[in-house]
């Protein structure tokens, strides 16, 4: 059954940091991807010697144990849209486990050559997870905050983690086609920005890609899917690729602590309002939400016509 298609307020609500405008590297699709990539590169064939949780909320499964890492051999680094996918080989021989992340809005991934000998004190600090290797080098998933959203699980089955199970097609794989994408847009009359970010329809992109590719589509977020043209959703999902590629080219080879940086340095719109744009020069606007806000600009996108914001409307009456 489709999921019921997302208003834009439903499907912003889950990114927005009151007080902190927009400006966010909330990690996406490329960003996840350079963290399996650097994972791959320094993780695989390491030995754990023991994962500790440090805020409890974010661990979700409880079978198989966390105990059940000690010992067990990285074989694998991978992602499942936005979620992080590490294969590990238990020291028992018995079925190959995963252990999936969810970086949700505020989290990191933070390799450390040298991680404490100590088990992490559960507290009000950014660390949430810890996993840690045999030889003390290890990393540790934080997020700012008291309230935790970074999910993490161990499963012996991906399909398991209900995120991952409920993914749309991942716009990088090859049978991720421009038919593929018609037949996520055909009859769907709802705006085609809140279609792109849903998982559950295309499964990585999240505000901050929806908004890049809608620039370089000149397509303006408020369009409702089902009415883009053949070649109109031809554009779009060669410009979708396009993005994501790029931005994995840019992200390539950077360790994890400069991904972020190279979020925000990529970004053309999003998060750049009052900026010029790089294309036309003309004012990037905003459209605000309860908890969060779309970029783009009027003159490439909207035919020059700026796009109503309920907020600034609501403050005018
Ligand atoms: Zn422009």
């Amino acid at each position: 059954m489709p999921p019921d298609p997302l208003t834009l307020a439903e499907a912003y609500r889950c990114e927005h940091r009151p007080g902190q405008g927009t400006i966010d590297a909330v990690p996406e699709l490329p960003e996840v991807e350079a963290l399996a990539a650097d994972l791959r590169e320094r993780g695989v064939g390491r030995v754990i010697e023991r994962a500790d949780v440090a805020e409890f909320s974010v661990l979700k499964t409880y079978d198989p144990p966390l105990t059940a890492l000690a010992g067990a051999t990285i074989v694998s680094a991978g992602r499942h849209g936005k979620f992080l996918d590490l294969g590990i080989r238990p020291a028992s021989g018995g079925p190959e486990l995963h252990l999936i992340t969810h970086l949700a809005r505020a989290g990191w991934l933070r390799w450390r050559e040298d991680l404490p000998t100590a088990p992490p004190r559960p507290g009000k600090g950014p660390l949430a997870f810890r996993l840690r290797f045999d030889d003390g080098s290890g990393f540790d998933l934080t997020e700012a905050g008291t309230r935790k959203r970074l999910a993490v699980y161990l499963v012996t089955d991906p399909a398991a983690v209900p995120g991952v199970a409920a993914l749309g097609p991942d716009p990088l794989d090859p049978e991720f086609t421009a038919q593929t994408l018609a037949g996520i847009l055909a009859g769907r009359r709802t705006q085609i920005k809140g279609v792109l970010r849903d998982q559950k329809l295309i499964g990585g992109i999240g505000n901050a890609y929806s908004d890049e590719v809608l620039h370089a589509a000149r397509m303006s977020p408020f369009r409702l899917a089902s009415s883009l043209s053949e070649e109109e959703v031809a554009e779009l999902h060669d410009v979708i690729v396009t993005t994501l590629r790029d931005a994995i080219a840019r992200a390539e080879g950077l360790a994890a602590g400069d991904l972020k940086k190279e979020k925000k340095a990529g970004l053309r719109v999003h998060a750049r309002t009052g900026e010029a744009c790089p294309e036309c020069g003309d004012t990037i606007r905003e459209v605000s939400f309860a908890d969060s806000a779309l970029q783009y600009c009027a003159t490439c996108q909207t035919g020059g016509k700026p796009l109503a914001d309920r907020r600034m409307s609501r403050l005018l009456k």
